[in-house]
């Protein structure tokens, strides 16, 4: 396997960086990405791939079910670096079908640390439960508006905190975007709208 990625490094060279050495070596002084990503760590769900951009594109968190969480010091100084210093733009917080994270929320787990972790989804799994009891929701029907939740859930973690508050208090950027990715289709469904007028609030 690590042959393989090696090799890929080669023809990533030859087909990408050389052909657009330009672009490349612009970025290689200074990164200036509009965007900056929370998703989920899965291996499935490439920021960069789906949205067909080049690296410099976007400035990236991704952890277990693309969790916004309050003592998370790793995603407080991206935060930071990213709204302060990039002056990102926008920030989408992207979710995925066939999440084992939100599995995870939906089915309880034992392990310690995961189960920690994705306490800060709960909130998502109580709306998920009276929406899919409501439905009648199929088990795989329930993990998708789980999936769903949980963007809507951590975007207003993220609009809770108190870097993103204070810049929407002065009428500042970030816009916020909820999207879902299909893992099944490669598609994003939009599920919060940041470009809507005041998207930003
Ligand atoms: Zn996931």
């Amino acid at each position: 396997m690590i042959d393989q990625l090696l090799e890929g490094n080669e023809q990533f060279i030859a087909n990408e960086f050389k052909p657009n050495e330009a672009y490349y070596q612009s970025i290689a002084t200074r990164q200036t990405p509009r965007v900056l990503w929370i998703g989920c760590s899965d291996s499935r769900v490439s920021e960069h791939q789906m949205t067909g951009s080049r690296p410099g594109t976007m400035f990236v968190h991704r952890n277990v079910a693309n969790i916004v969480a309050f003592n998370d010091v790793n995603i407080s100084s991206i935060l930071e670096y990213g709204v302060v210093h990039l002056k990102i733009e926008d920030i989408i917080v992207c979710g995925h079908t066939r999440c084992g994270g939100i599995a995870a929320i939906e089915d309880g787990v034992h392990e310690n640390y995961i189960a920690d972790w994705l306490c800060i989804a709960s909130g998502a799994k109580v709306v998920a439960d009276r929406v899919a009891a409501e439905r009648g929701l199929s088990r795989d029907q329930k993990l998708e508006l789980l999936a769903e939740e949980n963007v809507k859930l951590q975007i207003s973690h993220l609009k809770n905190r108190a870097l993103i508050k204070n810049q929407h208090a002065k009428g500042n950027l970030p816009r916020i975007h909820g999207w879902l990715y299909r893992v099944e289709t490669g598609k994003v469904d939009v599920i919060v709208d940041g470009r809507a007028p005041h998207g930003a609030a």
